[in-house]
């Protein structure tokens, strides 16, 4: 994964200067964390992210666990991997499906973020694994955004359920509640909502958000975040955390070669779990998120 290619560099390139020692002078430790921090902050991860995941690899790093060590630096290294997988979220967490479908999943997320790209993934892997998606166009903002989805729903090779043209701008609310009302009917048992996104977070686009999520109950409230964007993430999360209260992450773009440390902040930051990464244009190009695997990516 290119995004945190420079990152994954950099800490490996402090761990390398690190292995030559034997054991590690608390001056070592102070050096190697120095170096960490920088490369997280050149990486773009917000400061009181870095700062409280620095704070807590010092304290690890001069303690007991790390003095009594075969291999003291290997032991850093460890230390580094179990406190990048805990501000990734920790433990894998997958997608929450209802006792009763249609599952309802809605879609947040800034215009340009790859919300409608997510959904055509969503629905296509859904499919795969025997569920009946289906899409519902209620992001009526953007006059290309329905016919978007539509085509992205055509290669997907699922289900759409949107409002005819010709009939105004229409209520992205109401196509909302009609939306799940379709897929009780058809008894699709998966229903993904996508809807509007703003170039910038705005009052409006977040009260219409709010609106559809309160007609709709869904299971799961998914922001779509390009993992690109840089410092802004840490801001946009938290205005759309206030404005939608979302319940996963969803980080787009994780395929290109910004420093996309950002990304690394979103969980912590917000306390929400990253579920999906979406690493590329095509509709195969997503996976459900493992911290785990993600810290070994960097530290590879
Ligand atoms: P929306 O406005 O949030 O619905 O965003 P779109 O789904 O239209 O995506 C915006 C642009 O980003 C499109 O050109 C997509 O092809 C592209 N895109 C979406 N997801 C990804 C991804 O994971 N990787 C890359 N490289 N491009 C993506």
């Amino acid at each position: 994964m290119a995004t945190f290619g420079t990152l994954s560099d950099r800490l490996t390139e402090t761990f390398r200067n690190l292995r030559t020692k034997g054991k590690l002078t608390p001056a070592d430790v102070d050096g190697t964390v120095r170096e960490i921090r920088r490369a997280l902050l050149d990486a773009d991860v917000a400061l009181p992210v870095v700062k409280e995941f620095t704070a807590k690899v010092r304290e690890r790093a001069l303690g007991d666990e790390v003095n009594k060590a075969l291999n003291p630096a290997q032991q850093v290294v460890q230390i580094v991997n179990e406190e990048l997988i805990a501000i990734l979220g920790g433990q894998q967490r997958r997608l929450q499906f209802a006792k009763n479908p249609p599952t309802i999943i809605m879609l947040a997320g800034l215009q340009g973020s790859g919300k409608t790209t997510f959904a055509g993934k969503l629905a296509k892997m859904l499919e795969k694994e025997g569920h009946t998606p289906l899409l519902v166009a209620a992001d009526l903002q953007r006059p290309n955004a329905v016919n978007q989805l539509q085509v992205v729903a055509g290669q997907a090779g699922a289900a759409i359920y949107a409002p005819q043209p010709g009939n105004g701008v229409g209520d992205p609310v109401q196509v909302a509640r009609d939306g799940v009302e379709v897929a009780r009917r058809h008894q699709h048992d998966v229903v993904i909502i996508d809807t509007a996104g703003r170039l910038g977070v705005d009052a409006e686009l977040m009260k219409q958000a709010a609106d559809i999520r309160r007609a709709t109950d869904p299971d799961e409230v998914l922001f779509v975040i390009d993992a690109m964007i840089g410092q802004d993430a840490v801001n946009t999360a938290k205005a759309f955390q206030e404005g939608v209260d979302f319940t996963g992450v969803v980080l787009s773009k994780l395929d290109g070669d910004a420093r996309g440390g950002a990304a690394l902040s979103v969980a912590s930051v917000t306390g929400r779990p990253i579920i999906y990464a979406s690493t590329g244009e095509g509709l195969d190009d997503l996976e459900p998120f493992h911290p785990d695997r993600m810290a070994s990516r960097i530290l590879d």
